[in-house]
């Protein structure tokens, strides 16, 4: 069986292509590794969706399930790990090989790690990347937040509800962002700041996070740390083909085609001005209909 397109990554860009592209007639594919929904899945709350004011990021994902089991496209639950080129395509998983004339690549961001000793032995074990999964296990303790991007921000505001003390870590002097979250973070009396320092180190107990060292040696007894320092695109898989650019995100002209012939990007994998989800769907949009355009012109 040779599909039409092949979608991975099943967020809001991935999501949007699909309902497009079956809507179309296509025999479509889609691959999710993790959750329908993508990152929507860790978003507390979403206040800038059109029409959609205040809707909690799971519910948000939930929605994006409902839709993709209503229409019947198939989804395999598992990774991709490789994609070979060619006017059929290979999409290679752990155990299966399938076949397709266009990719559509929607695989996100992660994101990025301190690089510092046993953090990723710790993740899971006292370090977490998300307030909202993980936030209700530190009700009443003590946790630090590293950033100062809007992201870190936001999550240390939401976790001052819930625990004890919030340390706000950013290794510059000023926040990236100015306006009403600076303003609700300098007047939220259990979050402390300290900018200027970056951790250096992380102090284990019991196999759990129990303390950081900052750069100027201070120690601060945690119970948990969250980091929100960036995000790295999930394009690794992608290395054999000539679409990634020295930041890891992927280039695409103005229907979000890459270089490979038959090989689109959308959502936040591509190298753009605005992440965000309106964007994400905005991209998935384009994409499939402009593969649906082309298949109709052959
Ligand atoms: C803390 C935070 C808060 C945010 N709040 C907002 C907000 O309020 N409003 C807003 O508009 N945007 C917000 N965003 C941004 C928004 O979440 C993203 O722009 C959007 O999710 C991007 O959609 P996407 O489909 O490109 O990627 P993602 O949502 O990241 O989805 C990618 C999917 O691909 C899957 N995947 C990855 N690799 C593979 C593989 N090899 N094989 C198979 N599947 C794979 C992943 O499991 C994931 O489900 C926020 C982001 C963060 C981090």
């Amino acid at each position: 069986m040779i599909y039409d397109l092949i979608i991975i990554g099943l967020g809001p860009a991935g999501v949007s292509a699909a309902i497009y592209a079956k809507r179309a007639g296509l025999k479509v594919l889609c691959f999710e590794s993790k959750m329908i929904g993508g990152y929507l899945n860790y978003i507390d709350k979403i206040d800038n969706y059109p029409g959609l004011y205040g809707i909690s990021g799971p519910d948000f994902a939930f929605n994006l399930y409902e839709s993709i089991n209503k229409l019947g496209i198939e989804v395999k639950n598992t990774e991709v790990i490789e994609i070979t080129q060619g006017d059929v395509k290979e999409v290679t998983t752990k155990n299966e090989k399938y076949l397709c004339k266009s990719i559509i690549l929607s695989t996100g961001r992660s994101p990025k790690l301190l690089g510092i000793s046993k953090e990723k032995e710790l993740l899971g074990h006292g370090i977490s990347h998300c307030a909202l999964c993980d936030g209700a296990f530190y009700k009443d303790k003590v946790v630090a937040v590293v950033g100062g991007g809007n992201s870190a921000l936001q999550e240390a505001l939401y976790l001052s509800n819930i625990c004890k003390q919030v340390y706000l870590i950013h290794r510059k002097n000023n926040f990236r962002v100015v306006g009403e979250v600076v303003e609700r973070i300098n007047n939220t009396s259990n979050i402390t700041q300290m900018l200027g320092q970056n951790i250096k180190e992380l102090i284990e107990k019991d196999n759990k996070l129990s303390a950081i060292i900052l750069d100027n040696n201070q120690t601060f007894n945690v119970d948990g740390l969250f980091i929100y320092i960036g995000f790295e695109p999930n394009t690794k898989f992608l290395k054999n083909l000539n679409i990634i650019n020295e930041d890891g995100y992927i280039t695409v002209d103005k229907y979000f085609a890459t270089k490979e012939s038959g090989i689109y990007a959308v959502g936040d994998i591509v190298s753009k001005d605005i992440y965000q989800i309106s964007t994400a769907v905005s991209d998935g949009t384009i994409a499939a209909t402009s593969i649906i355009n082309n298949i109709i012109k052959e």
